[in-house]
């Protein structure tokens, strides 16, 4: 579905896209081949690893092949290093976090100073996202599946990210009034009145939104999902004007 919507995108801002499907026993020595050479085609200006990989595969090695003035996903471990360092500034920010903040600068949200806990440590999502809040002065504190009482630690956010992966998991009764909740879980759970069977929620209570205690509360589906698009669009056109300069 995501890769189906960022091809959309592309085509809707006048970005050309093409897709390069290798079989699910592709060796990594082909798959490194594959990004080297796109690496080297001044046609591409951005190139997406899409995750995650077949198990025999290792991860590292692969992103760590691409370009990093063509890594628009920001998941070169350079780009991610950088992003963790004080007083560094990566060439590109991972989509969803980037996606997240810029929810937040839109709307005027302010981060300096605020307790922001982020729930979810992944290197695409949580570690990136807790690390952006932080560089923008938010006391951020992390959450993962060994965290000890997460509600009591979620009572105290000014800003909560949830970037879990479980339907639902945070309830609306952990939130403070004003908090604001950015939504990242994409989940399918079954629903018997739906045509399909099924529907997307988020990792947030759905009830949240009707009792009005948070300030703002990101949709599922919506939200940071085409945020995510957005960012990934941004990051392309960056990489783009940065090559175009770097040969004038
Ligand atoms: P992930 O790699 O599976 O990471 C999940 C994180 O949640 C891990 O850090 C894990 O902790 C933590 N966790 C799991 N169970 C927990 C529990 N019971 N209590 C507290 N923490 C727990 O997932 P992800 O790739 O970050 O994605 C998270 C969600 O965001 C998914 O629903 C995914 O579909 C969605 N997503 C959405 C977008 C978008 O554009 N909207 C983009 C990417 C992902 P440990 O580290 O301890 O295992």
């Amino acid at each position: 579905m995501y890769v189906r919507f960022k091809r959309k995108a592309c085509e809707e801002v006048g970005i050309a896209t093409f897709d390069t499907v290798l079989p699910a026993d592709v060796s990594e020595a082909d798959l490194v081949k594959v990004v080297r050479g796109l690496n080297e085609n001044p046609a591409v200006n951005g190139i997406l690893v899409q995750l995650p990989l077949p198990k025999h595969i290792n991860e590292e090695n692969v992103l760590s092949a691409i370009g990093l003035d063509k890594d628009v996903d920001g998941f070169h471990p350079l780009n991610i290093g950088k992003l963790c360092m004080k007083g560094r500034s990566p060439l590109f920010e991972p989509c969803t976090p980037k996606g997240c903040v810029e929810l937040l600068d839109r709307h005027g949200i302010p981060i300096a100073g605020k307790n922001a806990v982020v729930i979810g440590r992944s290197n695409i999502v949580g570690l990136p996202v807790a690390n952006l809040l932080l560089k923008r002065d938010a006391t951020v504190t992390v959450c993962h599946s060994k965290t000890a009482d997460i509600p009591s630690i979620v009572r105290n956010a000014d800003i909560v990210v949830a970037a879990i992966g479980l339907p639902e998991f945070v309830k609306a009764d952990w939130i403070k009034p004003g908090a604001v909740v950015i939504d990242v879980g994409i989940n399918s759970i079954a629903d018997a009145t739906k045509k399909a069977g099924k529907r997307t929620v988020g990792d947030v209570e759905g009830a949240l939104m009707a009792t009005g205690v948070a300030s703002y509360v990101t949709p599922v589906p919506g939200g940071v999902g085409p945020m995510t698009i957005a960012m990934l669009l941004r990051n392309t056109t960056d990489g783009w004007k940065r090559a175009l300069d770097a040969r004038q």
